[in-house]
């Protein structure tokens, strides 16, 4: 798989077709580390308005270790799995006591083990931000980077266990080109995102056609293999708007559960559901809700519950299911009320 022409056909590939991103043109790992985290399980485009908004209003780690959670939270509502933005205040939070520990202001974590120490990165950001910000000769495996390796070996070990983790991590460090990691990593990220997708690959307009196993044996469609998903789970929920006047009452999610920290109507989880007005989806969970609008003369003192104006609902980090709710329902609301 290792000779000349396996790079320089990457290489000239990534010169001509790769996208123009911002995260791309800089090597400030502070603004790498943000993008990373926006773009695990968020589709490009939409990741890209959310990093240049976050960049916007937390220039720097700084800044970001000064803001409350909850404005962290609310500057990531709609893009859900609201642990990544607890992290990255988290990890804003230690990287702001590091610099008061060692008595350097500037400091920002500047190699592997130190960048895995930050809350919330993995093996994967690590690699990122290692070979993105400081051209440090790491792997960095993400979904595209298994797909285009278990074609390129047309290897079938399950990319998500134990063993296939640590079987397609050793044949990253195996390819990866140590003199140029920062360049090798985004080429073949690009290559797996661009021309190596998971369906219908354009292998006819690959640079590593000539070297592709999965190619030759006609198998790079099959791959990569998953290992079986646990089941989805559903869970029902009756949700409480109460309307007295223009206020009504939410209050926050705490525990270990979905959502943790943002905020929602009063909720009642039940057994069943004969009908929903929502299906949510989430990676295991599949929530079936209903939300019923009750007209009341004074709000009920519901435990926990916070009485706020409608009008600053916008002020607080809602669910992203809670959002879909209002404004499909903002009509009825307006037509209880008035
Ligand atoms: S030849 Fe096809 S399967 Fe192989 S790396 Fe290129 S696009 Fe992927």
């Amino acid at each position: 798989m290792k000779n000349e022409a396996f790079y320089t056909n990457l290489y000239a590939w990534y010169a001509e077709n790769h996208r123009v991103l911002p995260w791309r043109e800089t090597d400030d790992a502070y603004c790498i580390w943000i993008s990373e985290i926006i773009l695990q399980q968020t589709r490009v485009m939409q990741g890209m308005e959310y990093y240049l908004r976050f960049i916007d209003r937390f220039p720097t780690v700084s800044d970001l270790a000064q803001a409350t959670e909850d404005e962290v939270l609310r500057l990531w509502q709609g893009l859900g799995y609201y642990s990544r933005a607890r992290n990255l205040y988290k990890g804003a939070l230690f990287i702001a006591a590091e610099r008061t520990r060692l008595g350097q202001p500037d400091w920002f974590p500047a190699t592997y083990d130190d960048l895995r120490r930050i809350p919330g990165v993995g093996d994967y950001t690590a690699g990122a931000i290692a070979s993105f910000a400081y051209d440090l000769a790491y792997p960095a495996l993400d979904g595209n980077v298994y797909r285009v390796l278990s074609r390129l070996y047309d290897e079938e070990t399950p990319f998500d266990t134990t063993a296939g983790k640590h079987l397609f991590r050793n044949l990253a460090v195996e390819l990866l080109d140590s003199s140029h990691p920062r360049l090798f990593n985004s080429s073949i990220m690009e290559l797996g995102a661009l021309t190596c997708t998971p369906t219908s690959p354009d292998c006819e307009s690959c640079p590593l056609r000539f070297a592709c196993l999965g190619y030759a044996h006609h198998t790079a469609e099959l791959l990569p293999v998953r290992k079986a998903r646990p089941a989805v789970r559903d869970r029902y929920f009756i949700y409480t708007i109460y309307l007295c006047g223009n206020q009504t009452l939410i209050h926050q999610r705490t525990g270990k559960d979905i959502w943790q920290h943002l905020w929602e109507f009063p909720l009642e989880e039940v057994d069943h559901l004969d009908k929903a007005d929502f299906v949510h989806q989430l990676s295991h969970q599949k929530i079936h809700a209903r939300f019923d609008i009750k007209k009341v003369s004074e709000l009920p003192p519901i435990p926990q519950t916070h009485a706020v104006l409608l009008s600053e609902l916008d002020d607080y980090a809602l669910s992203r299911l809670t959002l879909r709710a209002l404004e499909k329902i903002s009509g009825s609301v307006s037509r209880v009320l008035f």
